[in-house]
This record gives C-alpha cells, structure tokens and sequence, in this order.
C-alpha cells in the first residue's frame, strides 16, 4: 500500500510516472515526412492548415526509429471528433469507448483521436476503465498511452519528435517500459499484458523489470474482458508475423494459463520442443514475413489440433472408424468452442479441414480422385504434412498424397488402382465400394 502511494508520489525508478517533455530535433530522429505514408502526411498537414495541431503517434512513430515498415499509421489531434469529421468529407466516427475517427485516403486509413485527458475516466469496481471520452492536452493524452515507445509524437512539418517519457531512450536500448505505475495500468486495462507480449515480440524488446513484475498477477483478469476484444488480441498475437517469440514472451512474463482456450493450447505448445503448433507458428511467420498470406482458419486448425486428437483417439479407442470417431470429437469441440468469440468464417474453415483429414487414408479406386478435387484439398493437404512432421500422421501417407498430386492423370491412375491391389480383401466396407468400377466417375471428377 506505501509502496503504492509513494509510487504515485515521487518518480518511479525509472522516472516513467511523471511527464517530462522532451523535443527531439530531425538530426536526432532521422525520420523524414517522406517515410510516412501519402494518407497520413496528408491528413495531418489539413489538420494544421485548419488550425489545428496533429501528430502521427504511436506504433508507427516507434517503428520508424527501429527501420521497420509501420504497419499503420494513427494521428493525434486537438481536434474533436466531429470537427475531424468536418474537414474529411471522406470519413466516420467509430467507437464507444472511445470515439476515433477513420479518414479514408485514396485505399488508406488513418485512425485520428483526439488528445485524451485523464479526467472523468470512469473505473468499474475492479478498477478497469468503463468510459474514456474525455478530451485533454498532448501532455495528458502521452500519460494515457501505454508504453513509453507507444507515445511519440512526430510532427512531419517541423520534423520534430515530442517525447514526454524517454520513449526514444527507451527505444534505443531496446527496453519495453509501461508509462506510469505498471500494475495500475494492467488493472485499468488487462489487454495490456497481451500488448506487452506481442510489442516485445516483435520488437526484440526487453520487457523492464517493473513492467514485467505484475504481470503474473494481473493476466487472469483478462478472463473478464469481453470475448471478441480478447480474440482479436490473441489473433494479433498469432499472426505479428512473430508468433513463436510471443510464445516464449507468454511463457516468460508468467501469464497464467485458462485465459482462453487458444492462448491455453498455445501455452502448452510453447512448453514442449517441436509440435504441430509451434511448426504452424513458425510457417506462418515465414509466410508473414515474406509478405505471403496467412489463412486463420488453418492457422487455428493447428493450434486446436492437439486437443481435437485427443478427442479422435478416445473415440477410435471406443471402436468408432475414424470418420465418424472424427466427426464426434469436431462435434463436442464445436460445443466448447462456442463462447470463444470465434466468428463462423473461420471456424468453418477449420472443421473442413479437420474433417477431411481421415480421408487421406482411402486411396483407393474413386475415391482420391473425388478428395482432390474438393476445393479444400490444398488446405487439408498443407495440414496432412504438418501432420507427418510431427508424428500424427504417417509420413509415407503424406509423401504418396504429394506424389498423387503432382501425377498426371494416367499415373494416378495407376497409384489409386495399385492401392485397391494392394489392400484387397480386407474390411466390409472396402469390399464392397470394390465391386463398383468407377472409371467413368472418376475421370469426370478429377476433370473438375
Ligand atoms: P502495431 O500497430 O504495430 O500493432 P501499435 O502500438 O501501433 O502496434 P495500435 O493498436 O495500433 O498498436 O495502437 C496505437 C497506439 O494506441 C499505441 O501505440 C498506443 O499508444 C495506444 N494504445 C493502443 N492500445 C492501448 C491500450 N490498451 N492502452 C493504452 N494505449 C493504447
Ligand atoms: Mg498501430
């Protein structure tokens, strides 16, 4: 409690609780108008020419300095909402916990907010932030952002950086450091102990010790967020173009598990060397990387495959084939997942391709031809050898499966008749589908 009080009293260790601002010059900087995007140069010059002050600020501030591309741009302003209206005939306001203005530019977006103050903020009984639309001075609106590399604001007419909390300090010695007292900030908003894992993830920053202190203790409040801000989180997580190391920052910072069912399965994954999930992970921020697209869907297919299978293997062991014994499993995790916040486009996609996978192991006579022609063959196809890698498949399955693809018509052919040889005679089921020669189907099939 003292501790506390005289945290908020004097200056933290650090220095980070009380405002200190700082301009810091182009030599130092060397952030030059012509790195911003069109859109967001041009929206803060109309600001000023209106009379107004504006800003970019935030990520994409920091991102410069650190020589990486920012991945969006966001503008400050002291400029209401509706008066940012006003000027762009090409915008909407957005948002009830805080309202922010979208001002679309040729194909661009850019998020204008207006300076927030720190006045009449109002806290639920935990302590969260309920409603946040109070305006207030560059000054205050640093004091609100989180970390002290989030808060720069760069002035692309004067060239100048304004940096109220060492920020670009911060930012040269790689270090991640929450702006005023770090377990107040958690509790008013537990989004930031997820924001902590990925921004030090993806920048390779260190996360400062009294940053990093109470995150153990203020992650399970994240249980209490509401569901579709708490998915989006963890999708930011997965795909940051640096899922793996957010893995480790998870492990590292001590967040608890049984936030969520997706952030549990990816502690588990985290803990273990290579498996299915952390070998998706790594694909993907390959992919991500290399400006490749990423498809959620088979990213969560992955990242929930772990628990799926344990469900498949219980009910093969209960002598259910391996269809239906799939089938039931996707069925009772489609009935857990429901509260996960998951949207439908891509839960769909992860059942199919779950659904498809015992169908890797019919290779006989049509029934090849009719799988690869399913439109999410290549997907189920990608999760097949995923599967090989890491010992839940049989990778020779895999290997004929990509032989079989890369056939031309006659060969596979003759790999789908070589396999009806070689199996012959074994199982009810398979017998009977035998006595039917499908030729004409199956060239019509593989035809589409
Ligand atoms: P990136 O865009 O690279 O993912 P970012 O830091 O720009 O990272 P955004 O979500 O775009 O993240 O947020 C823009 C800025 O808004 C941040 O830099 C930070 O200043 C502020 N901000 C975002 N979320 C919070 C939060 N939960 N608490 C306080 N400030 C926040
Ligand atoms: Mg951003």
């Amino acid at each position: 409690m003292l501790k506390k009080w005289l945290h908020k009293v004097l200056p933290g260790k650090s220095g980070r609780t009380r405002a200190h601002k700082e301009v810091v010059p182009f030599a130092e900087h060397r952030i030059s108008a012509d790195m911003l995007s069109f859109a967001a140069e041009k929206v803060v010059r109309r600001l000023h020419n209106e009379g107004f002050e504006a800003y970019v600020v935030g990520g994409a501030v920091r991102d410069l300095l650190l020589g990486i591309e920012p991945k969006d741009f966001d503008v400050a302003t002291d400029a209401t909402p509706e008066q940012v209206r006003k000027i762009f005939r090409r915008s909407r306001i957005i948002g009830r916990r805080f309202q922010i203005v979208h001002v679309m530019v040729g194909p661009e977006t850019i998020e204008v907010t207006t300076f927030r103050g720190g006045g009449k903020v109002q806290h639920n009984e935990h302590g969260r932030i309920m409603k946040d639309n109070t305006y207030g001075s560059m000054e205050e609106d640093a004091m609100r952002r989180d970390f002290t590399c989030n808060a720069l604001y760069y002035d692309p007419i004067r060239q100048q950086i304004t940096d109220f909390h060492h920020g670009v300090a911060d930012i040269r010695a790689r270090r991640l450091v929450m702006i005023g007292d770090p377990a107040a900030r958690y509790q008013e908003d537990p989004v930031r102990v997820l924001r902590a894992v990925r921004l030090s993830a993806k920048l390779g920053f260190e996360v400062e010790r009294e940053t990093a202190a109470p995150v153990a203790e203020y992650a399970g409040r994240l249980k209490q967020e509401p569901v579709a801000r708490l998915f989006d989180e963890i999708m930011k997580l997965l795909f940051s173009g640096h899922a793996l190391q957010c893995l480790t920052q998870l492990e590292r910072l001590g967040v608890a598990a049984d936030i969520h069912p997706i952030l549990t399965a990816l502690q588990q994954a985290g803990k273990g060397g290579q498996n299915i999930v952390t070998l998706a992970l790594r694909n993907t921020d390959e992919r991500l990387r290399a400006d490749k697209s990423v498809s959620v869907g088979f990213v969560l297919a992955a990242v929930m495959w772990p628990q799926l299978e344990n469900y498949w293997q219980r009910n093969l062991a209960a002598g259910l084939k391996p269809t239906p014994a799939l089938t039931q499993a996707v069925n009772e995790l489609r009935d857990i997942e429901k509260g996960w916040g998951l949207p439908q486009r891509f839960s769909a996609t992860m059942r199919e391709i779950w659904q498809l996978q015992p169908q890797f192991a019919n290779r006989r006579g049509a029934r090849p031809h009719r799988l690869i022609a399913q439109p999410r063959f290549r997907a189920a196809y990608d999760f097949l050898l995923l599967r090989a890698e890491t010992g839940s498949a049989d990778p020779d399955l895999a290997q004929w499966w990509t032989a079989f693809q890369h056939a031309d018509d006659e060969t596979r052919l003759l790999m789908s008749a070589k396999q009806e040889q070689e199996s012959g005679g074994e199982g009810g089921e398979k017998r009977k589908r035998r006595r039917k020669p499908r030729k004409k189907k199956e060239s019509s099939n593989h035809a589409v």
